[in-house]
């Protein structure tokens, strides 16, 4: 194979021989990526020179197919849109219009899932069994890296998701940036229990591990206790997850035994870098587990149109609540409800983030008018949090459309008050919402999920809470649930929560 010019590939061929992967189907190396990942490009081109950025999805399970499907679509000239494994077949179905896919590579396993989409749509429905093809052809395009490579559909926290296109060159920036942050290199191992049709599993994760020339270990699913066996297994150096996985590990870790208990934090204290981000990180959460594994967590943030923006220090202090400062090669500000920079924030003055960089999308699919409405004239990213610049990392407040309140003539953060409430005896986990108020603009709504055991009403609720937050913060109604509303990426899906409320206020 010839030198690329997909940098993540050139990478790869200078690998060779080191392991990349390690599945429930054994160890692979970059050798064997690269070999699957040719072989997968001459099949998806089928006789023709390019797939001149036609999107191809992939639902592929983690392992050695994903990686070759992947950059097979890359080799090939195609744009990559993995699709998520839990999702249901209409929400496919949206990915699959909305991206305007013309092929669909499936694993055996997922075929029923998508078998109906591709009929009623004449799309080719590829099985990863067939992708070894016969037809060797004499040469893969030239792949000018400023091509659209990968598009990756947001989380659909606020609303239906919106396909983010973003170039090999995008996708470079937003992989080396974190790999010089977090210092990766091939000597790194990690364990990958992250979805891999979103940005932190397929870039921070997957990406920055092929990056490095590390190993990554994938699990088919999620298992609370099998991921605490490998933390403590000695081999890995690296893990990283969202808050809800942290949170399942804690409670998995307190129904274990004893002795299980020692072995496990005795074995993860070992490694060198645990991160979380995707959604705030309870402090609870992180105090707990700095009491299990000894490790502070590195909070960290970001979203799928600009990879990683802000985070904690690797090295220096990982401040609880806060997200840090701008990634290398990042740069970042904070900007008033006019639009207006703030020239030196503080903790008092909150302001939209705007973030500017290589690793900055491209656009939102078929959107023009959305990717004109998210850049400044001066061609910065609006990413549409809120936040402040507290003695110099920020923090952030939540999102302007459902985490900032306006209630009584204040504005509040509904992460700050969940923050609070989590400290309460009976919440075991909770979201804020506001709901439209003829009195108040927006009154402040809890959903709450209970300590098992336990009860909570909402007079119980607002005497404690006026002992602990502003009145103007204390929820006015409450709603009991039993898990609260989440997406694929495990986030807390508020408009659905808001939705509760105001079918109760109608
Ligand atoms: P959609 O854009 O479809 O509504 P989404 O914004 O959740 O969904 P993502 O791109 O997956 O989609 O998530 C990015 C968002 O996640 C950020 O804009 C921010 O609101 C939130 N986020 C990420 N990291 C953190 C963090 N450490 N603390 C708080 N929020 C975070
Ligand atoms: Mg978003």
């Amino acid at each position: 194979m010839s030198p690329s010019t997909i940098s993540l590939i050139t990478r790869a061929q200078e690998h060779g021989q080191r392991r990349a992967l390690v599945t429930s189907d054994g160890a692979f190396t970059y050798e064997q990526l690269l070999q699957g990942a040719t072989a997968t490009a001459h099949t998806l081109l089928a006789g023709d020179n390019d797939l001149a950025e036609r999107r191809i999805a992939f639902l592929v399970p983690p392992g050695l197919d994903y990686v070759r499907v992947q950059w097979g679509i890359w080799l090939a000239g195609g744009l990559a849109v993995p699709l998520c494994l839990v999702h249901p077949e209409p929400e496919l179905a949206y990915v699959i219009d909305d991206a305007q896919v013309d092929t669909i590579v499936v694993h055996p396993d997922f075929v029923d899932r998508v078998k109906g989409i591709a009929s009623e749509r004449e799309l080719r429905l590829l099985s990863t069994t067939e992708l070894d093809s016969s037809t060797t052809q004499s040469a893969l395009p030239d792949i000018d890296p400023a091509r659209r490579a990968m598009m990756l559909y947001t989380s659909g926290s606020t609303g239906r998701p919106k396909g983010v296109v973003t170039t090999h060159h995008n996708i470079e920036a937003q992989i080396t940036s974190l790999v010089e942050a977090w210092e990766w290199s091939a000597d790194d191992c990690i364990l990958h229990t992250l979805p891999l049709h979103h940005i932190h599993g397929v870039i921070n994760v997957l990406g920055c591990s092929l990056w490095a020339g590390a190993t990554c270990h994938m699990l088919p699913k999620f298992d609370a206790k099998q991921v605490w066996d490998y933390l403590a297994g000695g081999e890995l150096t690296l893990y990283m997850a969202v808050p809800t996985i942290y949170a399942k590990l804690i409670s998995a870790y307190d129904d274990a035994s004893p002795e299980q208990q020692a072995k496990w934090s005795d074995g993860a204290a070992n490694l060198r870098l645990m991160v979380s981000g995707s959604a705030a990180l309870p402090v609870s959460v992180l105090e707990k587990w700095r009491g299990l594994t000894g490790h502070t967590l590195l909070e960290r943030y970001g979203m799928t149109e600009i990879g990683m923006g802000i985070s904690n220090p690797l090295k220096g202090e990982r401040r609880p609540g806060h997200i840090g400062q701008p990634l290398p090669h990042v740069e970042a500000r904070l900007a008033d409800e006019q639009g207006g920079v703030i020239a030196q924030p503080t903790a008092e003055t909150s302001g939209e983030i705007q973030i500017k960089g290589a690793v900055v999308f491209r656009e939102y699919w078929n959107r023009p008018d959305a990717t004109a409405e998210a850049f400044t004239d001066d061609g910065w990213f609006k990413t549409g949090d809120v936040a402040v610049l507290d003695d110099g990392y920020y923090r952030i407040l939540g999102r302007s459309s459902v985490d900032i309140i306006k209630t009584g003539g204040y504005k509040v953060s509904a992460l700050e008050i969940e923050e609070v409430l989590r400290t309460h005896p009976a919440i075991r986990d909770c979201a804020v919402v506001g709901v439209p108020d003829d009195e108040w603009g927006e009154r402040v709504c809890l959903a709450a999920a209970l300590t098992p055991g336990q009860s909570l009403d909402l007079a119980g609720l607002r005497s404690w809470g006026k002992q602990h937050l502003a009145a103007y913060k204390v929820p006015q109604s409450l709603k009991v649930l039993d898990d609260l509303p989440r997406n694929a990426m495990g986030k807390v899906t508020k408009p659905q929560v808001r939705e509760l409320f105001q079918a109760v206020l109608e």
